[in-house]
């Protein structure tokens, strides 16, 4: 499912086929994707010059010359394909978009969860989803103001990412990603988290999304790992997989109806049984260093807790609380 990255993407490879060409001809057919709006109102880019492409969150907001503009949403299959005059569209295309010189854009959205809307680019800046956006974590996460944002929700650090007023454009997989990176257990209470750990987070946050962009960089849409697209992530997608850092089998649980991937064991979760100390395992007896990975983040050594079973045990007796 598309977030941050693959919109960014997405937005890159938009300006590097048709920003700065004219529309000569727009259609979309009456599905939900255009939901609220005629399918006709995609004529109002016609004749319009692409000035810019902007990613905003999870979407993209197409500015034109004259005050005409574009905003799309990806939803969860939602891709923008580039062709030829002359060459087929391929299935499950809901609009298209032809440009000057023969370039053509499909918009493909085989579950139609996306969205496009046609009009004035200051009036889809007005749209709540967008006017509501946190700060986009594309350019640094300000732990400042993330400690803030977290500090006045009990819901668990997980469903507090996945809020786009908490950030701008993180999803499933980025959460589940940045978190691991953080050693962080996704059921922890958002506002329990230290200044420490949310620096942490943050500095996760940025190397996540730089990871996946960095792989996710080329010249053609990229095929989502849901549609059977490599999957490079850490924990995304792996769990009964070993833990890339301590091997320990990686867990996948439900929260807010979305499946969360971590490690028992590098992201202890809060234990309900011991009252006073969340403090880390007693006396080490052996420490060990975790491998260098040169793709993944700095992950401090640690200390691995040989009680393998009581862990998957606490981890998975937190209610979610909800
Ligand atoms: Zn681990």
């Amino acid at each position: 499912m598309p977030e941050l990255p693959e919109v960014e993407t997405a937005a890159r490879q938009l300006r590097e086929w048709v920003q700065g060409r004219r529309v000569t001809a727009a259609r979309a057919e009456k599905t939900r994707v255009v939901r609220g709006q005629d399918p006709q109102a995609l004529a109002s880019i016609v004749g319009h010059r692409l000035l810019s492409i902007e990613r905003l969150g999870k979407w993209m907001l197409l500015s034109f010359d004259r005050g005409a503009g574009l905003l799309s949403h990806l939803g969860m299959t939602g891709k923008w394909l580039r062709r030829s005059r002359g060459e087929a569209s391929g299935p499950h295309v809901r609009a298209s978009l032809e440009f000057e010189g023969g370039v053509l854009l499909d918009y493909r959205d085989p579950r139609l969860f996306g969205r496009l809307l046609a009009g004035p680019p200051e009036e889809l800046r007005r749209q709540p989803a967008l006017a509501s956006l946190g700060p986009d974590p594309l350019s640094g996460v300000d732990a400042r103001t993330l400690t803030a944002a977290l500090s006045g929700t009990r819901r668990s650090i997980k469903e507090a990412l996945m809020d786009q007023h908490t950030l701008a454009g993180l999803g499933n997989i980025q959460v589940s990603e940045s978190l691991f990176r953080a050693q962080l257990h996704p059921e922890k209470s958002a506002e329990t988290l230290t200044r420490v750990e949310v620096e942490r987070l943050s500095r996760a946050i940025e190397a996540s999304l730089r990871f996946t962009l960095e792989h996710e960089r080329g010249e053609e849409p990229i095929d989502y790992i849901e549609e059977g697209g490599a999957n490079f992530f850490l924990v995304y997608g792996r769990a009964g997989e070993p833990c890339p850092t301590c091997k320990t089998p990686l867990e996948r649980i439900v929260q807010g109806g979305r499946s969360t991937f971590f490690c028992p064991t590098c992201q202890p979760g809060p234990t309900p049984r011991r009252k006073k100390s969340p403090a880390k395992v007693p006396a080490p007896a052996k420490s060990r260093t975790a491998k260098a990975r040169p793709a993944k983040a700095k992950q401090p050594a640690k200390t691995k807790s040989p009680a393998k079973p009581k862990t998957k045990a606490t981890a998975r007796s937190f209610g979610r609380g909800k």
